[in-house]
This record gives C-alpha cells, structure tokens and sequence, in this order.
C-alpha cells in the first residue's frame, strides 16, 4: 500500500487505519467511507424517468429551436450515440441534419434498440 490515508474529517488526525471498505480515526473512533463525498454522481433521467447513458439513442419529444441558427429540431428526431454532460443542456449529441449541439434530457426519450 502506497496510498496515503486521508485525515480524519472529524477531529483531522492523520493516524487513521482502513478496516474493509472504511476507515477508522483511533482518536475519535470516527468511522467513514472513503470517497464518498467524491463520488459525486448525477443520475440524468429523460422526459419520462428513464435513466439516460452514453452510447443510448433518443428521440426528441418536441420542436426544439436551434440557437443561432433558423433550423430547428422536429419532434421525433433521433438521435444516436449520446453523451452525458454537466450543465443546463445536459446531453451532448450529433443530430442529424443539424450536428454537434447540446440538448436537455427533459425533451428526450429514450429508444430502445
Ligand atoms: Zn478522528
């Protein structure tokens, strides 16, 4: 083991010792997970509750205005090959006909294969 423990979070003893999958602080017997506080991750759901994932294709469930440009994105549009992002516009997506744009999940279903 090369990993150099973190400080406890409570009392910030650097004396702490992993036992499994926590770590324990022998000073104020705190007990805790590490990375759980990292592990910052963000479920991102379409219209209605499906859970979205890179690689899923989608359709888009209402005309969508492209910004910029006087195209816009009709309903039923598919779109393949997604990618989850951070951000307002949370999925980022080639659609056809209009290219590299970001959409929000909220205007997305998820296809089925
Ligand atoms: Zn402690």
């Amino acid at each position: 083991m090369t990993d150099t423990l973190p400080p406890c979070p409570e009392c910030s003893s650097i004396y702490t010792y992993q036992v499994d999958a926590l770590l324990t602080c022998p000073e104020c017997g705190h007990e805790w997970s590490p990375g759980a506080e990292a592990d910052d991750f963000v479920v991102v759901r379409d219209s209605v509750g499906n859970v979205l994932a890179d690689g899923d294709t989608v359709t888009v469930i209402k005309d969508l205005k492209v910004k910029g440009s006087s195209s816009s994105i009709k309903v039923g549009t598919k779109v393949r090959g997604i990618r989850l992002v951070d951000g307002d516009h949370d999925i980022d997506c080639k659609v056809p006909g209009i290219g590299q744009m970001g959409l929000k999940s909220q205007f997305v279903k998820k296809v089925s294969e």
